[in-house]
């Protein structure tokens, strides 16, 4: 029930799980990180609270100045690790907040072009979808704005690639997601409190925008693919 990414200078697995408690007021059932460290993604994942990530974390830690992490609360499959997002499809990791009402149809249809589930959840079509039109040819931008383009409900997602250690795309459509802006480091979270730590100049994401994040700024679009202006604010929520 809760979104975090980070691109950043120095590790973010812990940054990224100090977050992550902050937004622990809304609720969750199971929680993981993903990172990137030398063109690879990685993860850790746990049921339960985020001290059991942390565990995690510590038997096994998680290099990569770039991640996502998220706090589930389960609406498709049961409340375990396997269903614990980030979920993965080859190079692609994603996380969501909400329910993708037409993830039966796009999974018959995914399953039907080869794509193993690996999950219970609605997310996991996301991933695979993204996948897929990565392995078409496109870039990782158009990639995932193509497989937006085919998701109906309600989503606040972030999408990470292997391949690129300077990218996060963020998605909104009603659950809220903010971006946050650092110095050479950039910011996404389900609100302000949680990136409080970071940096206090946020902007709030609006229904049907998506935005691609580099440490060197972020690019906001709408549903047309056309860029579009959102207002940064001065987030009053303390660290
Ligand atoms: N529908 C997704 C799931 O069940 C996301 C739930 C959430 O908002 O945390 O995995």
């Amino acid at each position: 029930c809760g979104i975090v990414g980070i691109l950043g200078s120095a590790p973010v697995a812990p940054l990224i799980v100090d977050a992550l408690k902050r937004l622990e007021y809304r609720g969750y059932d199971s929680a993981g990180v993903a990172t990137i460290e030398n063109g690879h993604l990685d993860r850790r994942r746990a049921e339960g609270k985020l001290r059991n990530l942390e565990q995690c974390l510590q038997n096994a830690p998680l290099a990569g100045t770039i991640g996502i992490g998220h706090t589930r609360w389960a609406t498709h499959g049961v409340p375990n690790e396997t269903n614990a997002h980030p979920h993965f499809s080859g190079d692609v990791a994603v996380v969501h907040n909400g329910i993708i009402e037409n993830f039966v149809e796009l999974r018959d249809e995914l399953a039907a072009d080869g794509y193993e589930f690996q999950t219970q959840t609605d997310t996991e079509v996301v991933a695979h979808l993204v996948a897929r039109e990565l392995k078409k040819g496109q870039p990782p931008e158009q990639a995932a704005f193509a497989a937006l383009k085919r998701l109906k409900g309600a989503f606040a997602l972030a999408i990470m690639f292997g391949r690129d250690d300077d990218l996060i795309i963020g998605a909104r459509n009603g659950p809220p997601l903010a971006v946050g802006y650092g110095e050479g480091e950039m910011f996404l979270g389900s609100d302000a409190i949680a990136l409080a730590p970071f940096t206090d100049a946020i902007t709030y994401l609006e229904d049907g925008d998506w935005v691609v994040l580099r440490r060197s700024g972020a690019h906001i679009y709408n549903m047309e693919g056309e860029p579009v202006e959102r207002p940064r604010q001065q987030s009053s929520a303390t660290a």
